[in-house]
């Protein structure tokens, strides 16, 4: 039996929501101490999430424009081809860059680091297990943080395989290029990873059960992506539901049903990417009396304290958006809370983005959900066809859109669907979170010639007032 250490607060998980908290911890003098069951810290995100799949969209984004744009600005490079592992070592290389300094920044923060399955076994006591399920190390705290995080929703029909049926755990990892891929879901995930493929020749069939792509955003950017990514070779099928597969001498056949017609896609692989489900599984709730939601989730109250004074969660593993910035930004708040701070999350400013090309980003209220609200709006928008450096950068699909209040002119939401619109949308949350107008937006002085000039015009077209179009 190992001996007891104490800690101020012990942190189950090492994503972005338990490595931010844990240095938050640390600077705010606690004794600190993290726990992680994978061998490298940093999470879904860091692991097989954000990093890898934004190294891979850049690597192939690349080759696309080797492939298909370099010739018009005069640059010969001949026919490129590809080389999947070399790609692939790019993609670690960046993942392993950032661990090391996860790693680093938990020793100069002087958090201890455990490895292994954190496991709850009274309310103020973690076990750490190893793999044989003996316990390596047994702590104590009177604060408890789970940032277990979330994993990839396996359809009972379509069981994962790791070769064939995949999750996107695998899909930023095959080490060839399938040659027929079917993408189930046309959410962030299924088009980014759909896209990573398409770009180096895969043929991919994206199937979704709602009439919709990247279905949270405005159905205006929803209608203008499907437009974009249909031109870069993606097949849609919407309303349609998958039903079944099986294996066939030459793949697999998925099953698929729209209205009253079967639908069979003839397949080498399938990325199931229908969304996550929170991981509470070996946690030991019960050891504590904690009990989950109806959709797996560990209910918290404003303040990230579950139904046990002392344990407390934040990330995926909790209701909300599931992002790594929203993990992060609950992270400081709950850890800020715990030390009688007052820690706080606007969860009505939270961006949204797929890292598309173009790129896809939200903040705030879309237009239907402002009609819902019953909330009077007006709204602008402003195309990237009229935008100076878009034209001179090739950037001229897409759009933004602000929605404001028609009473007091507040901004509600900005949709932005663009290259760059991950970057751009930064501004439109700083200007919510201060409360800001259309107006003032509108007044704020941008640099020419930029794509964020587009932002200013769209919010001076809610007064009706675009210069440029
Ligand atoms: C392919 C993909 C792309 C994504 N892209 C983006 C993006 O571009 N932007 C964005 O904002 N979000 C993105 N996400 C979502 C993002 O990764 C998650 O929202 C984020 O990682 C959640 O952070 P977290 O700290 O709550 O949990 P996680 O990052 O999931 O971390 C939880 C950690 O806890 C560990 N753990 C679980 N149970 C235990 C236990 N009992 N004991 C010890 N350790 C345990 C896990 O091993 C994991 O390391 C993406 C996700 C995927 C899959």
């Amino acid at each position: 039996m190992s001996d007891t250490l104490a800690f101020d607060l012990i942190v189950i998980g090492s994503g972005p929501g338990g490595y931010v908290a844990a240095i938050r911890g640390a600077q705010l003098g606690f004794k600190t101490a993290i726990i992680e069951k994978e061998p490298n810290l940093g999470g879904t995100c860091l692991n097989v999430g954000c990093i890898p799949s934004k190294a891979l969209l850049h690597s192939t984004e690349q080759f696309h424009f080797a492939s298909h744009g370099a010739g018009e600005h005069g640059i010969e490079c001949g026919k490129p081809s590809i080389d999947i592992a070399q790609l692939m070592r790019k993609k670690t290389k960046t993942v392993d860059q950032l661990r090391m300094g996860v790693q680093h920044l938990m020793k100069t923060n002087k958090v201890s680091v455990f490895h292994g399955l954190g496991v709850l076994a009274a309310e103020q006591t973690v076990q750490v297990k190893n793999a044989d399920g003996a316990t390596e190390a047994t702590l104590q705290s009177s604060k408890i943080l789970i940032a277990t995080g979330s994993s990839s929703i396996e359809l009972p029909f379509l069981p994962f395989d790791g070769e064939k049926i995949v999750s996107s755990d695998q899909a930023i990892a095959f080490d060839t290029i399938p040659e027929r891929m079917a993408v189930v879901g046309a959410g962030a995930i299924g088009l980014e990873l759909g896209s990573v493929w398409a770009r180096l020749g895969s043929q991919v069939d994206v199937i979704e059960f709602l009439p919709a792509i990247a279905p949270s955003f405005d159905k205006d950017v929803s209608k203008t992506a499907e437009r974009l990514f249909k031109k870069q070779g993606l097949n849609f099928h919407l309303n349609t539901k998958v039903t079944a597969y099986k294996n066939d001498p030459d793949g697999l056949i998925l099953t698929a049903e729209k209205k009253d017609q079967q639908i069979d896609f003839a397949v080498d692989k399938i990325l199931v990417a229908v969304g996550r489900k929170a991981n509470t599984t070996g946690l030991g709730l019960d050891a504590v009396g904690l009990a989950c939601d109806d959709k797996g989730r560990i209910p918290v109250d404003a303040h990230y304290q579950t139904s046990v004074p002392g344990i407390y969660a934040i990330g995926d593993v909790i209701a909300g958006p599931m992002l790594a910035h929203k993990a992060e930004e609950e992270a400081v708040a709950c850890v800020e809370r715990m030390a009688g701070q007052a820690g706080h999350v606007n969860y009505d400013v939270i961006p949204n983005v797929i890292y598309t090309d173009p790129e896809i980003s939200s903040v705030g209220l879309t237009e239907a959900a402002a009609k819902e609200k019953g909330i009077d709006y007006v709204s602008g928008k402003f195309n990237f066809s009229a935008n100076g450096r878009a034209i001179a950068s090739d950037a001229t699909d897409g759009f933004v859109k602000v929605i404001a209040c028609k009473e007091s002119d507040k901004l509600l939401g900005v949709q932005i669907i663009a290259k760059g619109a991950s970057e751009l949308i930064a501004s439109a949350v700083t200007h919510m979170e201060y409360g800001g107008s259309a107006e003032d937006l509108a007044r704020t002085v941008h640099a020419h010639p930029t794509l964020s000039e587009a932002m200013k015009e769209a919010a001076m077209a809610t007064a009706g007032q675009a210069i440029h179009s």
